[in-house]
């Protein structure tokens, strides 16, 4: 029965990763312009100006590798949703609870597996 409802919902699934991935995406892309405003500014301001440009880089950098690392598990779980492992735990293979993928398809362990450090 969980099954049925697993299959039932892979579809949505595939929606909502392929929704947040081109969201993603576009942030990345606007973060990228936004990055290359930091820089031209650098070039006519003082040293305080600069620390704070260079903070936000920092910043921006480090929500860029996030993004990168979340985008990284989508694709990951959109494979496993073609290949049909979606849904399993890669530790015990055993089915994922679904209010747990719910919360975050990209989840590739079973509570107990993922508790069980
Ligand atoms: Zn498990």
């Amino acid at each position: 029965m969980a099954e049925e409802k697993i299959r039932f919902n892979l579809e949505k699934f595939a929606e909502d990763l392929s929704r947040r991935r081109a969201e993603i995406t576009d942030l990345r892309q606007s973060s990228i312009e936004s990055r290359d405003v930091v820089e031209l500014d650098q070039t006519r301001v003082g040293r305080l100006s600069r620390m704070d440009a260079l903070q936000s880089q920092a910043m921006s950098l480090e929500s860029e590798r996030r993004r990168q690392l979340e985008l990284e598990k989508i694709e990951m779980t959109l494979t496993r949703l073609q290949n049909g492992n979606f849904g399993y735990c890669l530790k015990c293979d055993e089915e994922i609870q679904i209010k747990r993928l719910e919360l975050d398809p990209t989840v590739t362990l079973c509570i107990d597996c993922a508790s069980d450090k």
